[in-house]
């Protein structure tokens, strides 16, 4: 039930931004939380977001069921399973598998996040902004 963050987050911004802005910063946000990279290779640079879970099979577009990705990874998968897809290939790890199995339990927390100030702020802000 990590869900509740990640709406939160894109409501905030939805009220402080303009929609389109908003969606954007989002993407750019996840696109980033694996240093930039695709969490499944991590040798290219992630420019997709994949769905973990299909949108074909009733895959959410929330944070915990989008990946950042490459091009590749990402057509490569297609709808398959992704553990079943990630285990074929040559740069499948252990560590990487925990990571994204992380990110889909959204246990995931960034360091600099934590650290981050303006980071705090918002969520304080956000949380004010969303007790309707
Ligand atoms: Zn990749």
């Amino acid at each position: 039930m990590g869900y509740v963050e990640d709406w939160k987050e894109l409501m905030f911004n939805l009220q402080c931004l303009n929609k389109g802005s908003a969606k954007r910063q989002f993407r750019q946000d996840l696109k980033y939380a694996f240093g930039g990279l695709c969490a499944y290779c991590r040798e290219n640079r992630a420019t997709t977001l994949d769905h973990i879970k299909p949108k074909s099979c009733g895959g959410s577009s929330l944070r915990s069921n989008l990946l950042p990705c490459c091009r590749p990874c990402n057509h490569a998968k297609a709808s398959e399973n992704w553990l079943v897809w990630y285990q074929r290939q040559e740069f499948y790890n252990t560590i990487a598998q925990e990571l994204i199995e992380e990110w889909i339990a959204n246990e995931r927390i960034d360091v600099e996040e934590l650290e981050d100030e303006r980071f705090n702020d918002r969520t304080a802000i956000c949380i004010a902004a969303c007790t309707i």
